[in-house]
């Protein structure tokens, strides 16, 4: 699903939301079925970004994750844990369509 996806962006404070890098959009649900662009995050580039950067969100719980055990810990719960930084308030805001 978009929460499981490289392109995707956790928002900082919107559970449950992301933002699309490739579609520059923000995806309330799971569009992976009809999304050309869905590349699945592996474990592996998780755990690169973890030594990279020092920690990794997860999106289903809004929180960041500084060590393999956590996020091995959220993958087995079925969490979407995500390699990129999180968006601020602030872009989200910015980014969110006005009506719907
Ligand atoms: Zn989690």
């Amino acid at each position: 699903m978009c929460f499981n996806c490289v392109y995707a962006r956790p928002l900082d404070v919107h559970k449950g939301v992301v933002y699309c890098e490739k579609l520059g959009t923000l995806q309330y649900s799971d569009k992976s079925g009809e999304c050309p662009h869905f590349t699945k995050v592996t474990l592996d580039e998780l755990l690169h970004r973890l030594g990279e950067v020092g920690y990794v969100y997860c999106a289903s719980c809004g929180e960041r994750l500084y060590s393999d055990a956590e996020v091995a810990e959220h993958l087995s719960r079925g969490h979407s844990v995500l390699p990129n930084e999180p968006f601020s308030d602030e872009v989200a805001a910015e980014e969110a369509p006005a009506a719907d």
